[in-house]
């Protein structure tokens, strides 16, 4: 399992970054991008998008 940020919903609003407590998050040409190897998949950025655009992926 992982953490997906789909980039046609993500509007690059940084709630997710600040909400990322391994700092796994940064954004790359315009898109919140996950660090699988700092990931720990608590979840926290899931509710935090207010676009719905992460997600669990298996
Ligand atoms: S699941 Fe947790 S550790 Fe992984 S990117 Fe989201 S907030 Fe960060």
């Amino acid at each position: 399992m992982k953490i997906v940020i789909d980039p046609t919903k993500c509007c690059a609003s940084g709630e997710c970054i600040k909400a990322c407590p391994e700092k796994a998050i940064t954004i790359v040409d315009g898109v919140a991008t996950v660090d699988h190897d700092k990931c720990d998949l608590d979840g926290l950025c899931i509710p935090a998008c207010p676009y719905s655009a992460v997600s669990y992926e298996e």
